[in-house]
């Protein structure tokens, strides 16, 4: 057995993250909690577990009640925080995770923690499944929609309407070039959509008539 993080996947394919509770930093932000010297109390999905929360400027105190083998203890961990400005405006944040996995510290930037045993770790030091992953051929195209949309606007949300304005300092042929990119993503992702809906219509349509 390894230091912290050092997950092992398990036979039939890796373990799924969004199995894991998670520590969402967007939605920990949206929800105030990383107001500097704020204390919460965050109950983490799908667990319904509780986990005490002290915020810092550049850091996260984490408290969490585990189950060992030798009784249950309470877990401390501080992990760091990276508040950036958007340079499409408003702030983006990100963890800092404290794995140390191989023996040296990870300190890689995540948005989302996992909860394993004692810790809260990022993805590489789970060794878990990311999403892209295990995700077919509509949930890459998916992402690639809202990874496209993220040049011209900060929210990621491939159902939102795409800006009509172009970020500051941006060129008027970049954001119109860059526009087309994400609305062709955006395109394709919905034809994958409905190719499969049709296809299960079809399905349902044939298994009815037997
Ligand atoms: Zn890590």
């Amino acid at each position: 057995m390894g230091g912290i993080g050092s997950g092992r996947p398990r036979r039939g394919g890796r373990r799924r993250a969004e199995n894991h509770p998670v520590l969402d930093v967007n939605v920990l932000r949206r929800e105030g909690r990383l107001r500097p010297g704020l204390s919460t109390v965050v109950t983490l999905s799908p667990s319904q577990e509780n986990v005490g929360m002290l915020a810092g400027q550049e850091s996260l105190r984490l408290a969490r009640r585990v189950a060992l083998s030798e009784g249950a203890v309470t877990s401390y961990q501080t992990v760091g925080l990276v508040r950036r400005p958007c340079n499409l405006g408003g702030e983006r944040t990100y963890f800092i995770c404290s794995g140390t996995g191989s023996g040296h510290a990870c300190g890689r930037r995540a948005g989302k923690l996992y909860a394993a045993r004692q810790y809260f770790l990022c993805r590489h030091c789970l060794g878990l499944a990311y999403v892209c992953q295990n995700e077919d051929a509509l949930g890459r195209a998916r992402l690639l929609a809202s990874k496209k949309r993220r040049r011209i606007t900060c929210n990621p949300d491939i159902q939102a309407p795409l800006p009509i304005m172009k970020p500051k300092h941006m060129h008027w042929r970049t954001f119109s070039r860059l526009h087309a990119e994400a609305a062709s993503a955006k395109t394709k992702a919905d034809a994958i959509l409905i190719a499969r809906l049709q296809k299960e219509m079809a399905m349902y349509g044939m298994a009815e008539a037997y």
